[in-house]
């Protein structure tokens, strides 16, 4: 496999693996018809309606919309990142990850080891500092005043960093220490990072440490000082305390997330264990993707001042996008100047408990939100109103949720909800939901494609120009051509890899949702049709094109040729 190129070895692997057996070993399946049924595994039900299809290596639930191919299974299924999966499938499948894709979050043996090993020694360092150092004292006052025990102490691995500049051992390698953010180097000489602070170890989902924050004993600034970014710390992909809720809930029906480190204690202290906090950074849509994989349910929970509700803004707009049925997102809002570690304090569990079973729906939270500054009862108002929703309701991905929302808009505002031929991205082609209104020409071909790309073979050269050009849906088809161009034996599953993280991929996965009820024999008849109307609609909107162009200016000779034969024999 040396020298492969990381696309060429994916599609290999998919090829390689089938999607069937991986899941039949984690969720057995009954074969139906062409099929494999079981109860999905990620919602819950009572009747079978996660089907898995060996021809398209494809898994697809008509009761939550879940889909995807093997590697996807394992990212939802067993949480695994994009690297790990690979890894498992290459496992199974018998062969060696190539050398340029083994990163360290899959190969242990790869080179950062030695970074992971020197935090590591570092969070064992800081501990012992703490039971042993004699400046620790102050520490141990701190985290007593807070109601801290030991058991909890030891839970998230607490330490202290001692106040001199070169209290870290001196004979452990420097090249690493700076490497892994715990020593700064300046000019020549180099100094401790953390002084004289509480030592938070930051630990990513598989329990290694990846960074540190530190909140300071003394008057120095910052307060909570962290780990710069590393080659093994990404602050916006990592959530404080994610490590220890899994070991403990592995599957928590809601995830709360607060702003610090010590609400994340705090709340464990008192018996909430379902909290993470963000690492000084604003809440990202990798945070929250990563959330719904584990939850359906994500609370945000921030401090009761400016700098909280504008957090909790960010976190609503990082939202938008990943918004689905089935997902739930609330928000509370704390009374000003508290944070959940003084509040809960104060307060108690269950006072506490009553608070998140009291946040506002997000719903709630964005038009309350807007119509702060607003009078509805003017005209002006209500403009501004719609103005603001609707760029924000535009970002929501089709479906249910999206619909309640703007019908609740146009409550507000009396604007009608927005036609199916709204210019947000996922309308492009209609609405997948696609219950009320017969599927439209154009996203049956394009769903049609995504399920068997081998479909492709059937588009004449004429028409694929023409689909390619189309502004809506033509970026996505020639998306799907560039890849079945490439392949013999293309499957939905090896096509689904491809669109990954492409702009496209997400107009992709919203007309895989709603699933395809299509059998396999009449899928090739069901193309010709949709390609037919389609063909029909390019046609009709050429001729009104030239026919306006022929008012205005003179049309050129190829033109009237082509505006002759369009309005003569229909081809
Ligand atoms: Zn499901």
């Amino acid at each position: 496999m040396a020298g492969r190129l990381p696309r060429e070895f994916i599609d290999d692997l998919i090829a390689r693996i089938d999607i069937v057996d991986l899941i039949d070993a984690r969720v057995p399946l009954k074969k139906s018809g062409s099929s494999f049924l079981a109860r999905c595994p990620f919602h819950s039900e009572k009747t079978p309606s996660f089907s898995v299809s060996r021809e398209k290596q494809f898994y697809h639930c008509f009761g939550c919309g879940a889909h995807g191919n093997a590697i996807s299974f394992l990212m939802d299924y067993e949480h695994q990142s994009f690297p790990e999966a690979l890894e498992t499938l290459a496992t199974l499948a018998g062969i060696d990850l190539p050398k340029a894709m083994a990163t360290p979050g899959a190969n242990p043996s790869a080179s950062l080891q030695p970074v992971y090993d020197i935090l590591e020694r570092a969070a064992g360092f800081y501990i012992q500092q703490l039971r042993d150092h004699p400046d620790a004292g102050q520490a141990k006052i701190y985290l007593r005043k807070r109601g801290l025990t030991g058991e909890i102490a030891r839970r998230y691995r607490l330490g202290y960093a001692p106040p001199g500049w070169n209290s870290l051992p001196a004979d452990w390698p420097r090249t690493l220490l700076i490497q892994s953010g715990l020593v700064i180097e300046k000019g020549r000489s180099c100094y401790d990072r953390f002084r004289h602070r509480i030592m938070f170890p930051i630990r990513d989902r598989r329990g290694r440490v990846i960074g540190f924050g530190g909140r300071t004993l003394g008057d120095d600034t910052p307060k909570y000082l962290n780990s710069p970014e590393t080659e093994v710390f990404r602050k916006g992909k990592e959530l404080y305390g994610l490590h220890e809720l899994l070991e403990s809930t592995p599957r928590p029906r809601r995830i709360l997330v607060v702003e610090g480190y010590l609400d994340v204690i705090a709340l464990a202290q008192h018996g909430i264990n379902d909290a993470v906090a963000t690492l000084g950074t604003s809440t990202s849509a990798e945070h929250v993707h990563l959330l719904f994989r584990f939850t359906r349910e994500i609370v945000f929970c921030f401090d009761g001042d400016a700098a909280g509700h504008k957090a909790a803004w960010r976190a609503l707009e990082a939202s938008l996008p990943l918004l689905q049925e089935g997902r739930e997102i609330r928000f509370i809002h704390l009374p000003a100047g508290e944070d959940p570690d003084s509040l809960i304090r104060k307060e108690g569990r269950e006072a506490f408990e009553s608070r998140i079973g009291q946040a506002s729906p997000f719903s709630d939270y964005l038009f309350r939100t807007l119509q702060k500054d607003l009078d509805l009862r003017s005209i002006e108002g209500r403009a501004t109103l719609q103005k603001q929703a609707r760029e924000l309701l535009d970002r929501l991905p089709v479906g249910a949720f999206r619909t309640l929302m703007e019908q609740r808009l146009s409550e507000f505002t009396g604007v009608a909800p927005p036609a199916p031929a709204s210019k947000s991205l996922e309308n492009r082609l209609g609405h997948p939901s696609g219950q009320v209104r017969p599927p439209s020409a154009w996203r049956n071909v394009v769903t049609l494609l995504l399920h068997r790309p081998r479909l492709a073979k059937l588009i004449s050269p004429e028409i694929r120009a023409r689909l390619i050009e189309n502004p809506r849906a033509g970026p996505l088809i020639a998306r799907i051509l560039e890849y079945t161009d490439l392949r013999d034996t293309p499957t939905a599953g090896m096509l689904f890899e491809h669109l990954r993280e492409t702009p496209e991929g997400e107009l992709a996965r919203n007309l895989l949702k709603p699933g395809l009820l299509t059998p396999e024999e009449g899928m090739e008849r069901e193309f010709v049709d949709a390609l037919d109307r389609v063909r029909a609609l390019l046609r009709d909107e050429r001729l009104s094109q030239l026919i306006e162009k022929s008012k205005a200016a003179q049309l050129t000779d190829s033109e009237r040729e082509e505006l002759r034969k369009l309005t003569g024999g229909k081809s």
